[in-house]
């Protein structure tokens, strides 16, 4: 089975006429650090609703330990 990179085209591992597709290091490397950015975005705005989201999901008995 021949298996290529699916993002660059690059070739893994020779092999049959069957084609599969898996990750080259290069691109494994740029999909993690997008994949990073995308994270650390993601993350940065609920942090500016997370008031709200507290607010509305506080325990029954956690209310007058948390600090707002
Ligand atoms: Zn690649």
């Amino acid at each position: 089975m021949t298996v290529l990179c699916a993002w660059c085209g690059k070739l893994l591992k020779p092999g049959s006429e069957v084609v599969s597709h898996g990750i080259c290091e290069h691109c494994s490397w740029q999909v993690e650090r997008t994949l990073a950015k995308d994270m650390f975005r993601s993350r940065a705005i609920p942090r500016r609703r997370r008031p709200a989201l507290a607010a509305s999901a506080r325990l029954p008995g956690f209310d007058e330990h948390v600090a707002v």
